[in-house]
């Protein structure tokens, strides 16, 4: 079954813009998060954020995209590369070396776009300003990743994420003014969110200049605070079905043209005590299809709420 039929893939787009198959390197730079350093952090996060596969920060991020492209070229026999910031929060440094870091990566030979993996109450004007002159010098793409998680702020505030919706839309507009690219990560079953809060998540971000979208489903992984929650039995998590059904909805109300970059994640189960129901990522992937091909549908099939959509029910209109 090809994947396309069905929605936006991440892979098709990367082929349409680039004109050949891209892979993206991680770097994994010696840095944190303004909510683990005033808090716990997200209470899903772990000790090493985000980058389960991420190389040692110590090492420079032209020994990071050296390593990483000597494997993933003989692999894969890859020619072009996105230098992906990945762990942590990548704009979470002073001005000067965020410059420097990403100078480094825009030099580096077969790059093509610089993604830059962060947090909505970290990006500003300023930052956005010395991407602007990097696209410009070295004519490198920009991909700004912003965590959102869910537009319901009640289980913003919940899952401690440390900045609101209101932060997520004013970072989303100011990226969106340099035409930057914008990818946003979202978790369809979040502890405390149900069905409408993920349709609402999907309409917002179809109200919004997103171009690329990341689904997560949640995955708890070992010694962080949704973990002890998890195991005190205080909180509950949709079954796999209703996951799926969430999912299926959120794809058919998503705006056509966003791309969809994941529809599960894809982390090791042995440092979660939940993850993905115990089922593999791909057989879930499997399920999801056949459910779309049963319904006959395709993204963005019921995008039809935005722009003035009571109009249309106007007689004679
Ligand atoms: S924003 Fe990311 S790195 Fe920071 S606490 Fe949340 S999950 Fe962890």
């Amino acid at each position: 079954v090809n994947n396309q039929n069905f929605y936006h893939t991440y892979s098709e787009y990367l082929v349409k813009k680039y004109g050949e198959k891209i892979y993206k390197l991680p770097i994994n730079l010696p840095i944190t998060c303004p909510n683990r350093l005033e808090s716990s952090g997200c209470t899903f996060c772990s000790d090493c954020g985000t980058g389960f596969e991420a190389l040692e920060s110590f090492k420079s991020v032209t020994a990071q995209l050296e390593e990483n492209k000597a494997y993933i070229s003989k692999k894969y026999k890859a020619k072009k590369f996105i230098a992906y910031f990945q762990n942590y929060t990548n704009t979470f440094m002073p001005l000067e070396d965020f410059k420097l870091y990403m100078l480094e990566a825009a030099a580096y030979p077969d790059i093509v776009e610089i993604s830059i993996s962060t947090r909505p109450d970290c990006i500003n004007l300023e930052y956005l300003q010395v991407l602007k002159s990097i696209r410009e010098k070295y004519q490198k793409e920009i991909t700004i990743e912003l965590g959102l998680q869910t537009v319901n702020y009640h289980t913003l505030e919940k899952i401690n994420r440390g900045h609101d919706l209101a932060q997520f839309i004013d970072s989303v507009l100011k990226t969106h003014s340099f035409g930057f690219t914008i990818c946003t990560h979202v978790i369809l079953n979040l502890p405390y969110d149900d069905d409408l809060d993920a349709l609402e998540t999907c309409k917002v971000l179809s109200a919004l200049p997103i171009q690329i979208i990341k689904i997560h489903s949640l995955y708890i992984a070992k010694n962080t605070w949704l973990s002890k929650e998890y195991e005190r039995g205080t909180i509950s998590i949709c079954t796999k079905d209703e996951y799926l059904h969430r999912l299926v909805n959120f794809v058919e109300f998503l705006r056509p043209d966003i791309v969809i970059e994941r529809l599960f994640s894809r982390v090791p189960e042995e440092d979660a005590v939940f993850s993905n129901w115990g089922i593999s990522w791909w057989k879930l992937q499997d399920e999801f299809i056949q459910m779309m091909t049963d319904r006959h549908s395709y993204q963005g099939i019921y995008f039809n709420y935005l722009n003035g959509s009571a109009l249309n029910k106007l007689p004679f209109n």
